[in-house]
């Protein structure tokens, strides 16, 4: 049993890991070598939409422009934290009031809508007010296609196991409520519990991360961590997307370092959109704050497109 003490180092030890974890391979410190300082971000770089600019050799204007002119216009939404508020309960995160009928008009007026998400994708689809729209659920390890098949990515016998025996770890600790099991991956939320909870979920995280299986690894996301099989994110999502429909015009909005995945897989026209509350290093173009900025987003594509 380890003390409290050593509790918080490893915590600690797992926060630092949590900072500089490799995502696509690179780890996020390289990420924010690359990107503009947020501090930098000032309101006269508001545009149309209420829309903050991150990278000011993306003017939004053009953008608007190549979606007016686009012959497919495709828009790609992860949920949790980018159309609907973070909840406690998972089961109670609900969209912004006033995103459903903007959707819904999007939709009707020809726009294609796709959803990249860490929920299972069939989940995600009883959550939606859109019918018939694609799904790429679990982090890309779940398919669900506008007619509703379902695909799920292989999975091999030991990465099976291993997310089995660390499901019931988490179980056996009396953390079941903080357990997310999903194909191909199980994730630890601690956003809920109190500090010493916290710590001891972020413990349990740094000791499986010592014992994982090759084709298997380890992700923070904001408020948990998760195991993975490997080879899906939400950025070969976007990259299945985008091969299907190369003549689209697209965009990706998201709020989660799992979301830096789909940014870095967009095409080169491509728009990344972080949406979140306070801004963070990341390599979006834009940054809006939800729900305003995110209507006035939204909004403004249906204004652009004709
Ligand atoms: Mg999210």
């Amino acid at each position: 049993m380890p003390t409290k003490e050593g509790v918080r180092v490893r915590a600690k030890t797992l926060g630092r890991q949590c900072d500089t974890y490799p995502l696509r391979s690179l780890p996020i410190d390289i990420y924010r070598a690359g990107i503009p300082a947020v501090d930098g971000l000032r309101p006269d770089k508001r545009v149309r939409g209420g829309v903050k600019l991150l990278d000011p050799a993306r003017p939004l204007e053009r953008f608007w422009e190549r979606l007016a002119a686009a012959r497919e216009r495709l828009l790609v939404l992860d949920y949790d934290g980018t159309l609907a508020p973070f909840t406690t309960h998972r089961d109670d995160a609900i969209l912004y009031p006033g995103i459903a009928p903007i959707l819904l008009d999007l939709q009707r007026q020809g726009t294609r809508i796709a959803f990249v998400t860490g929920r299972p994708a069939e989940e995600l689809a009883r959550r939606l007010p859109l019918s018939a729209v694609e799904i790429f659920g679990a982090h890309g390890h779940e398919h669900l296609a506008a007619d509703g098949t379902l695909t799920r990515a292989p999975l091999t016998p030991p990465a099976r196991e291993w997310l089995d025996e660390a499901a019931a770890r988490i179980g056996a600790l009396g953390f079941a409520g903080a357990l997310e099991r999903k194909h191909g991956t199980v994730a630890i939320h601690w956003r809920r519990e109190d500090q010493d909870g916290q710590a001891r979920l972020m413990a349990l995280a740094a000791d499986l991360t010592q014992g994982l299986p090759e084709e298997l690894h380890g992700l923070p996301f904001d408020g948990g961590y998760e195991f993975r099989t490997r080879g899906r994110d939400k950025g070969t999502a976007i990259a299945a997307l985008s091969a299907r429909h190369p003549q689209a015009i697209m965009a990706y909005l998201g709020d989660d370092l799992t979301d830096e995945d789909a940014f870095a897989a967009l095409p080169h026209d491509g728009l990344a959109v972080l949406v979140r509350a306070e801004p963070r290093p990341s390599r979006a173009h834009l940054w809006l704050r939800p729900p305003d900025e995110l209507r006035g987003f939204l909004s403004a594509w249906m204004a652009a497109a004709p």
